[in-house]
């Protein structure tokens, strides 16, 4: 069977496969086709995916030839150029992309939303989420130490005592607490907010110390997310965020609820107070924003306080954000490929009906069919 794997769009530099990991898909019995030039933003040219055993070739060819297309993002532009039973795997982002979706469904194509892959134990080493929510972490808080005027660490040398920074972090789910073990490897002193207490150990075996806000509101129903609080909580929660922000230096907001808008737990009021020159960085600023003043995909200063709305760090970093990506795929196309390299779609298997958005004609994906209210 013939994988495709298309160039992404000028705004995404990841690549949804690496040449290391084509070698890894020959050996599983499946032929690659690459469009031209798809790898280099992030630094993987044809010829290294030619060494691999791919070959290289025109858009128009690589959809029309190949009986699985991946992608980061999903091809947007080209519905129309794909035939009743190919097969597309991608980030599909189901409400953003609901009229694209229909028109797949219509097609009679199959589309795997790697989005939606189950968050169960079995499937972890497929959760593209969970990877790129590593990468932002880190990047995040690279960048928050690279333009802060402070220190990270802690400095005694003859030119006086620096005081080590603090840093901030709302949320501690994947990126979170990648942001906690970069910033306190970079020795900051790192506070952490999240309304979930199976993280609070977490948090402390990496070095951050977990503040806990009585009365968080938790439900086993929503699989390890966190859900919408009562009034009274936001408030009170809202007030120790206000008073910790005040004493920090720098803030990596990760807060989200999946399906509804990223809780607001920094006001206005917060930033006013905050010491010039720090930074927030809002990882879910696309969701809306932990701040009240993100702008998504703006860096902007207000009193001295500088805040970056971006959620698309693994763009920043693609050689190794789409390493991890391209063996994420790997792991979901072990479980379809059978001994003669063809794709299967068993719909029996709980992680390929979760994936699976749309196949012959029907919506498949518990998850998208709510999401899309069908
Ligand atoms: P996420 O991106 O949805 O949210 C980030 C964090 O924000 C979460 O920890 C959440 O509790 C927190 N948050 C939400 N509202 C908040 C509020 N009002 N105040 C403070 N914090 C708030 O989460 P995620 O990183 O995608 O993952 C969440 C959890 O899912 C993980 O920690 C884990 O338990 C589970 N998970 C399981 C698997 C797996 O088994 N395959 C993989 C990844 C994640």
């Amino acid at each position: 069977m013939v994988l495709g794997i298309l160039k992404e769009k000028a705004t995404e530099n990841r690549v949804a496969m690496m040449p290391g990991e084509v070698v890894v898909l020959k050996k599983l019995g499946l032929e690659v086709i690459v469009e031209k030039g798809a790898g280099e933003r992030a630094y993987a040219f044809d010829d290294a995916y030619i060494k691999a055993g791919a070959v290289i070739a025109e858009h128009k060819d690589v959809i029309t030839r190949a009986a699985m297309l991946l992608g980061v993002n999903p091809p947007m532009d080209d519905i129309n150029l794909f035939s009743d039973g190919q097969i597309i795997c991608s980030v599909l982002n189901p409400v953003e992309n609901s009229t694209w979706l229909e028109n797949a469904r219509n097609k009679g194509l199959s589309v795997l939303a790697l989005d939606l892959i189950p968050r169960t134990t079995r499937a972890q080493s497929m959760d593209i989420l969970s990877s790129m929510a590593t990468v932002s972490g880190y990047k995040a808080v690279l960048e928050a130490a690279s333009l802060l005027p402070r220190f990270f660490p802690m400095f005694m040398s003859a030119a006086g005592t620096i005081k080590p920074s603090r840093v901030l972090i709302l949320g501690a789910g994947v990126a979170g607490l990648q942001a906690v073990a970069i910033a306190r490897k970079l020795g900051a002193i790192v506070e952490v907010f999240d309304v979930r207490s199976a993280v609070k150990e977490e948090v402390k075996s990496l070095g951050g110390k977990f503040i806990e806000v009585e009365g968080a509101k938790e439900d086993a129903a929503a699989g390890g997310y966190a859900v919408e609080q009562s009034e009274e909580f936001k408030k009170k929660q809202q007030e120790l965020i206000q008073q910790r922000a005040i004493a920090s230096d720098v803030i990596i907001a990760t807060a989200q609820i999946p399906g509804k808008r990223a809780p607001l737990l920094i006001n206005k009021e917060t930033v006013r107070q905050m010491k010039p020159g720090s930074v927030i960085i809002d990882l879910a600023a696309s969701s809306g924003g932990n701040c009240e003043l993100t702008e998504n995909d703006k860096r902007i200063i207000v009193n001295g306080v500088m805040i970056i709305g971006k959620s698309d760090y693994p763009s920043d970093m693609p050689s190794d954000a789409s390493k991890m990506f391209g063996n994420n795929i790997i792991n979901l196309i072990k479980v379809m490929v059978d001994k003669e390299g063809n794709i299967v779609l068993n719909m029996a298997d709980d992680i390929i009906s979760g994936t699976t958005a749309v196949h012959g004609k029907e919506y498949v994906s518990t998850r998208v069919k709510q999401m899309l209210n069908l």
